[in-house]
């Protein structure tokens, strides 16, 4: 396994868990990929406290995610905030997600939503209908601004806007449709709780990465941290032993900076680019479409602002690059008045520079509820520019079968061709399809 991201550790864990002896390398000092935690964050008074490389939210029907976090003896009720979906302003207007029911829950956030009028919500629930009688399917290559005409500028922009940037983390005149009707039917309408809103209360190493390397070092994996996979080599298998058993593939050679290794089966679980890197010579054609994806920032920036008092643990924000902000203390950190504002799509921002963007979202703070205009300061950003890919309609995503001349390799990653935008969700799906595929190769 190359890549103990999210989608490797799955892959890891369910192939540890067949019984197979795995080898776990990964570049990086620490597990988690881009959902790692382990970077230092020295907040004024507060002193230095551990924290991730960028904010991360979850939906019920991240079901993979959540049987992988339960497989591994998380506790999902300690670990993750729960509630109904909420895309509420800082004064606690919009939409918000009773439980139960999707169905019924939806429409009885509608009837509650008192922000919108009353014809608004009449068009919204007429147009949701529409797109569940034609089976969340819509035709290639919209938008999702095309599927969404006709329908009111609020409702664009305080609902339909928000949940397309946080679920594809690309603007919705470019967003493809498609992969945004997949999302809105798991997550309104697959079943019980698959709206609801996940917010990590821990560090996200304690939801996955953390517990992934113990359950695998206890099953007698080996994992490799800081050692990056420089090459890969198909190696023949003797054709003696062919002849013995035809189905017998290629071995690997995986070569990092301090040995050789030899695999049986090859699952290259790292980021697109050093994917097609390490195929180049053994699929060219894999590696080209690997390299044409586009991908998009995505900006976090921990700020103080003292007094501040937020509605509920995540608040939508609008006139600035943050799309929404989050209450670290009613999460559960230690950390009175410490809030992360997310800046999704935020390459306009970060084209002028990472200053502007900052003071932009320092205006969006000092517009919080109860803030002290004077006490806000900005502690931190981290700017992620590869985040996720740019979910368009013209997006083509390699298969997760690469290299078949040479034997197979199966690749795992949130870019791999699937239904899934690049989320955790879609990482842990790859990861775990990728493991199914080994075992029955
Ligand atoms: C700031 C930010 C916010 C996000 N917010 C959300 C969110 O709210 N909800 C959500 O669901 N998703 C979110 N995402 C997306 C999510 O983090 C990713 O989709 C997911 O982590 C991808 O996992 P992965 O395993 O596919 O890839 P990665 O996490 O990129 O893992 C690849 C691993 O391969 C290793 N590697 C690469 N090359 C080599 C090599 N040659 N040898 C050895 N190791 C190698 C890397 O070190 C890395 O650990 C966010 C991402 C970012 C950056």
């Amino acid at each position: 396994m190359v890549g103990a991201g999210w989608a490797g550790l799955a892959a890891a864990v369910e192939l540890a868990d067949a019984g197979c002896a795995v080898t776990v390398w990964d570049m990086a000092p620490t597990l988690g990929g881009r959902a790692r935690s382990g970077i230092p964050l020295e907040v004024p008074g507060l002193g230095v406290s551990d924290l991730d490389c960028g904010q991360h939210i979850l939906i019920g029907a991240y079901t993979d995610s959540l049987r992988l976090m339960k497989r591994l003896g998380v506790d999902l009720h300690a670990a993750l905030w729960r509630s109904g979906l909420q895309l509420i302003d800082p004064h606690g207007v919009g939409l918000k997600l009773p439980g139960g029911h999707p169905v019924m829950a939806f429409l009885r956030g509608l009837v509650a939503c008192g922000g919108w009028p009353l014809a608004d919500r009449a068009r919204l629930l007429l147009r949701m209908a529409r797109w569940q009688f034609q089976g969340f399917q819509c035709p290639a290559g919209w938008t999702v601004a095309r599927l969404c005409e006709g329908l009111p500028s609020r409702v664009s922009s305080e609902l339909i806007d928000p949940l397309c940037v946080a679920a594809l983390n690309t603007p919705s005149k470019t967003a493809d449709a498609r992969v945004f009707l997949r999302v809105l039917a798991d997550g309104l309408f697959a079943g019980p709780g698959g709206s609801d809103l996940l917010i990590p209360r821990c560090n996200l190493h304690d939801l996955v990465p953390g517990p992934a390397l113990n359950h695998l070092q206890q099953a007698g994996a080996q994992v490799h941290l800081g050692r990056r996979v420089m090459r890969i080599e198909p190696m023949k298998a003797p054709s003696v032993q062919a002849m013995v058993d035809p189905g017998e593939q290629t071995r690997w050679l995986v070569h990092t900076a301090h040995a050789v290794e030899t695999v049986d089966r090859l699952v290259l679980a790292t980021t697109a680019g050093e994917a097609a890197r390490l195929l180049q010579a053994w699929d060219p054609a894999w590696s080209q479409t690997a390299m044409a994806i586009p991908f998009e920032p995505i900006v976090t920036t921990w700020v103080q602002a003292p007094g501040a008092q937020l509605p509920g643990p995540m608040v939508r924000l609008s006139g600035g690059p943050a799309q929404f902000a989050f209450d670290l203390s009613a999460l559960g950190h230690a950390c009175s008045g410490l809030f992360t504002l997310v800046s999704s799509d935020a390459r306009p921002w970060l084209d002028q520079g990472l200053p502007i963007l900052e003071q932009a979202v320092r205006e969006q703070a000092l517009n919080l509820p109860g803030v002290q205009r004077d006490q806000v300061t900005i502690v931190r950003s981290i700017a992620e520019r590869r985040a996720t890919m740019a979910c368009t309609p013209q997006l083509q995503r390699p298969p997760a079968r690469a290299a078949a001349e040479h034997g197979g390799a199966w690749v795992a990653g949130d870019y791999v061709d699937g239904p899934y935008p690049s989320t955790l969700e879609g990482a842990v799906r790859a990861g775990v399809a990728a493991a199914h595929h080994v075992m029955n190769s």
